[in-house]
């Protein structure tokens, strides 16, 4: 790195930090970027800890230009491999509480710095809380709704349900530790319907750092649960048999499992609780697996696609379900689509590093996710 000035703006005191040979008290005519004032050298060298940030990236990166500021700096850099360079800078920045955003501006590389905001701490009384609503309202509301007033099966319809969503969850989890981003806890959601729940959710506390890792979070949620609801449906269709209430929606999967188990695909099931939740697990996963937004789906398209791409399909994602309301009106495909058109409404942020691609066994891992998501796809049937 070349010497550094510090430059101050005479009029409106605005601050940066350049790489510049200017001597002290030198002045810079009409180049402050804020109101176009002259700016002077007031001093020479960066405050420690922007020096402290400089040396970790120099280590990795040869830094052909700097500018900083008091709450950022922007490096532009090369390196042979950007991608591992960056991977090695963001673990040290990360501990020295800043982050790195790696992106392409032209032929340059540049690496922003910034101070990492405080995450907030886990509050796992909230979250133990909303667990023990939903056990009541998926137990209940399938006792009253559902089943009849069979305590037996609706245990067994809430405790498999809330086990797979758990599944879920704890697949992203797992994912986020190993590609070190915090995670919360599991947020079960008590809802007033007949199925009693939502679903659930984390919340992810860092930035994502690249496209692998946000595949592999994205992918391994709908993976765990997927697994978790087939095992669960298959024990179901062994201790039932073909028959008895018409379905609402089926699936590819359950129609597999059905050929498998009974040589057929009947028309209705026998009251199960595991195939039912099994069956409705499977329909949340493909839900989740549309390639929109910030779902699970949304997340491992934009690890294949770039930010513009990635949100159009986003958009039109949305259009079509909302019009496929004309089509089948009785189902509720357009009150998914409408909230995808109405929450997703920005292009995805994406992840700190931009410039790497996906791995081949990352882009597999998308393939496979594309895959359950066929296979879960809800389809109007029978009611
Ligand atoms: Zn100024
Ligand atoms: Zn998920």
């Amino acid at each position: 790195m070349g010497p550094i000035a510090k430059l101050q703006c005479l009029a409106c005191k605005h601050t940066e930090y350049c790489m510049s040979t200017l001597g002290l008290g030198e002045l810079l005519v009409e180049s402050c970027p804020r109101c176009g004032g002259d700016m002077a050298v007031v001093d020479r060298g960066l405050p420690s800890s922007w020096a402290r940030v400089g040396s970790v990236v120099e280590n990795e990166f040869s830094v052909v230009d700097l500018i900083a500021y008091e709450d950022r700096a922007e490096f532009e850099v090369e390196a042979e491999n950007p991608g591992r360079s960056f991977s090695r800078v963001l673990s040290k920045l990360q501990k020295n509480g800043f982050v790195g955003v790696l992106r392409k501006r032209g032929d340059c590389l540049k690496l922003q710095v910034f101070r990492s905001p405080r995450s907030a701490r886990d509050k796992p009384h909230l979250n133990i809380l909303l667990l023990l609503t939903t056990v009541i309202t998926t137990f209940g509301f399938s006792y009253f709704l559902i089943f009849e007033r069979s305590v037996p099966y609706a245990a067994l319809f809430s405790s498999s349900l809330l086990a797979m969503l758990g599944a879920h969850e704890m697949g992203h989890k797992l994912a986020a530790s190993r590609n070190r981003v915090e995670a919360s806890l599991p947020y079960f959601i008590p809802a007033p319907t007949f199925l009693g729940t939502l679903g659930a959710l984390i919340r992810l506390k860092g930035p994502i750092p690249n496209r692998n890792a946000l595949v592999e979070i994205g992918a391994s949620g709908p993976l765990l649960g997927f697994l978790v609801a087939v095992l669960l449906t298959s024990i179901g269709l062994m201790f039932s048999e073909p028959g008895g209430e018409p379905l609402i929606f089926t699936c590819p999967m359950l129609m597999v499992l059905q050929l498998l188990f009974y040589g057929r695909i009947p028309s209705g099931l026998e009251q199960s609780p595991l195939v039912f939740s099994g069956s409705v697990m499977m329909v949340i996963t493909s839900l989740n697996l549309f390639p929109a937004g910030q779902l699970d789906g949304g997340h491992v398209a934009r690890g294949l696609l770039s930010r513009e791409s990635h949100y159009m399909i986003t958009r039109a994602v949305g259009f079509l379900l909302l019009f496929s309301g004309f089509i089948f009106p009785g189902y509720p495909f357009w009150l998914w689509g409408l909230l995808i058109i109405l929450i997703f409404n920005q292009p995805h942020g994406g992840v700190l590093d931009d410039i790497s691609e996906l791995s081949p066994f990352h882009k597999h891992l998308a393939f496979l996710t594309f895959a359950v998501f066929l296979l879960c796809f809800p389809i109007p049937w029978g009611g």
